[in-house]
């Protein structure tokens, strides 16, 4: 790995960030003049902890991760964002994204004028390391992945994700959304052995909580204090804290949860794969079945004339004829099942 120092760009490693009066008054007092807030209304007037340490110390004994290595945001959206703002000059730099994968990578890196080298996933979606490794210079900041992958539904091979850990230069996103759901193990464990690796995962899938936006970035503590320093100063607001704080203390309830939605998933893949019309049912380790149907432009239609509304992956690299359909209630499902017995195709 390039060192940080040298990662980081220029701009970012100089700048004074904005020092909020959270961050300059550490102690006790009982008496809070210094934020121009309004004193009275006491459950939202105050200013939320810009570094969210009570939330932190939650995740970290759940992720048994130490908290210096975590970064809170508005989602995982937040964290992919920052990354660019972080290592990427606009109009300089550029990235390598896999192809397909999720659509916000590449949105981020528009926005904030950063190319993208895609690397072409086989038919099994899976990695080719060395595809990546051939696109590796100096101007080449950070390697997305994302695993298990959206909209595929698969893990990446772990040994391919490895040799990219251990030879592209820079900075390696692992994109564990759907971390939950899978069969693998989570990459944090590999956080101490590989300084350029950030962990993303969220509260928005397995626990149930997209409304908060709570997304997780877990890195080394020298990647998450440059996160901290170009970070929004309250960047998650109390109410997230607080609904996150009382939805991490239910692990059971999550639990319960994702079992239903592993037994519904391999049923509705039985049931699809064994219609009479044998859809094509890709292998999945999310929450989440890519579907082969043929037309698929007339089948999502078809779906949503009946009240259902799924994703229409037809214009995805390699995914043409798929839709990608979320694991609903056992009624849901049910529903899904019933109406994809009459599709038109
Ligand atoms: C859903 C999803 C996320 C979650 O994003 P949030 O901003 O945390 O809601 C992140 N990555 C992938 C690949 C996803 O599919």
């Amino acid at each position: 790995m390039m060192s940080l120092e040298k990662l980081v760009r220029r701009n970012i490693r100089n700048m004074k960030p904005y020092s909020s009066a959270r961050n300059e008054f550490h102690g006790t007092a009982s008496v809070f003049l210094d934020a121009n807030e309004n004193p009275w209304n006491t459950t939202y007037n105050r200013y939320p902890d810009p570094l969210q340490m009570e939330l932190k110390e939650r995740v970290s004994k759940l992720k048994e991760v130490e908290t210096d290595s975590i970064f809170l945001g508005n989602g995982s959206d937040e964290a992919i964002d920052l990354v660019f703002r972080a290592f990427c000059d606009p109009g300089m730099d550029s990235v390598i994204l896999i192809d397909p994968s999720y659509g916000m990578y590449e949105v981020c890196a528009n926005l904030n004028n950063v190319e993208c080298k895609k690397v072409l996933l086989n038919d099994k979606f899976d990695l080719d390391a060395d595809k990546i490794l051939a696109l590796d210079n100096d101007w080449v900041k950070v390697v997305f992945l994302c695993s298990p992958n959206n909209p595929t539904g698969n893990c990446l091979n772990r040994d391919e994700i490895y040799k990219v850990l251990d030879k592209f230069h820079g900075i390696v996103i692992i994109d564990e959304a759907y971390v939950d759901f899978s069969s693998q193990p989570s990459f944090l464990t590999e956080l101490n052995k590989f300084p350029n690796l950030i962990v993303l995962q969220t509260l928005s899938k397995a626990w149930g909580a997209a409304a908060i936006r709570l997304g997780m970035a877990f890195a080394s503590p020298e990647i998450i204090s440059v996160f901290n320093k170009i970070k929004y100063p309250y960047n998650v607001s109390k109410p997230s804290q607080e609904a996150a704080l009382s939805i991490l203390s239910d692990t059971e309830k999550m639990q319960k949860q994702l079992s239903q939605i592993l037994f519904e998933r391999s049923r509705i893949e039985k049931a699809l794969t064994e219609s009479p019309y044998f859809y094509k049912v890709y292998p999945s380790d999310a929450n989440f079945l890519l579907v082969e149907v043929g037309n698929a432009n007339n089948a999502y239609n078809y779906l949503v004339k009946k009240g259902i509304v799924v994703r229409n992956r037809n214009n995805i690299t390699l995914c043409r004829g798929c839709l990608r359909i979320t694991i609903g209630t056992p009624e849901e499902n049910d529903i899904l099942l019933d109406v994809m017995k009459s599709l038109p195709i």
